[in-house]
């Protein structure tokens, strides 16, 4: 089975409209890391399409603060902003199914999908140091994770920590990864609607594991389109800036 892995879509549905025009045919299940909604200008697009995709879904901390779930207090006073403008946007039956989304990790197919860290759904893993607990707690040999926007991720073999960065080769939209036996893999798919590692581009990943493979993709979307509806909603400008720089 082929699985569409997303992440961190941030209510932006030109980004995931793009995202799964280019995945069409190559997956058979999606599953979803957390961050539906947030920082975006379309929060009840995105959750319906979700919904209709009938994706896997766990939360994530703008999820929880959306929802009011949680309060925002601990946003800073742009996202708090932002969190709060999506709360009252929310259809009534969005809301319902943003504040029942459950709590990773959670494992599914024989993977493990989690928002953060495995043992905190709101901590961040940027570093090998930070993945450590979450490879050695791991349930399954691959678990995907997201919340840090960064596309890539980190493996565990013979007690030695690796970092793996993507770039597509040759042009293309993707890069392979080849997965090993005796290896343990923490994976990020990378941020849809909001990437934060200096490339503007959609990002998510395609696995086929029972093949060995997950595939990282990078594809372009509109950005002014993005950034209109978000001026017209009047979000704040930093959040609108950053989509121009992937930042
Ligand atoms: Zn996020």
């Amino acid at each position: 089975m082929r699985h569409l892995i997303l992440s961190d879509i941030h209510a932006n549905n030109t980004a995931l409209d793009a995202a799964l025009e280019a995945a069409k045919g190559k997956w058979d299940k999606v599953v979803c890391l957390g961050d539906v909604v947030g920082y975006g200008p379309d929060p009840n697009e995105v959750i319906d399409r979700i919904r209709e995709l009938r994706a896997v879904t766990i939360r994530g901390n703008h999820d929880k603060a959306s929802s009011g779930l949680a309060d925002a207090e601990d946003f800073n006073p742009v996202a708090r902003n932002v969190a709060l403008w999506t709360r009252a946007q929310l259809r009534p039956e969005n809301k319902d199914w943003l504040e029942r989304l459950p709590l990773g990790p959670v494992t599914i197919d024989g993977f493990t999908i989690a928002h953060g860290a495995c043992r905190d759904e709101d901590e961040y893993v940027f570093a090998p140091a930070q993945a450590l607990d979450s490879l050695l707690d791991a349930r399954s040999p691959i678990t995907f994770f997201g919340h840090t926007h960064l596309q890539g991720g980190f493996t565990l073999r013979n007690d030695v920590v690796g970092v793996l960065h993507f770039k597509p080769a040759g042009g293309g939209p993707f890069s392979t990864l080849t997965i090993e036996d005796g290896t343990t893999y923490l994976l990020n798919p990378g941020s849809i609607g909001q990437p934060r590692d200096g490339d503007t581009r959609a990002a998510f990943a395609i696995a086929d594991l029972e093949n060995h493979s997950v595939e990282f993709w990078r594809i372009e979307y509109d950005i002014e389109a993005v950034q209109k509806r978000m001026q017209a909603a009047e979000l704040p400008e930093p959040l609108i800036q950053r989509l121009s720089f992937g930042r």
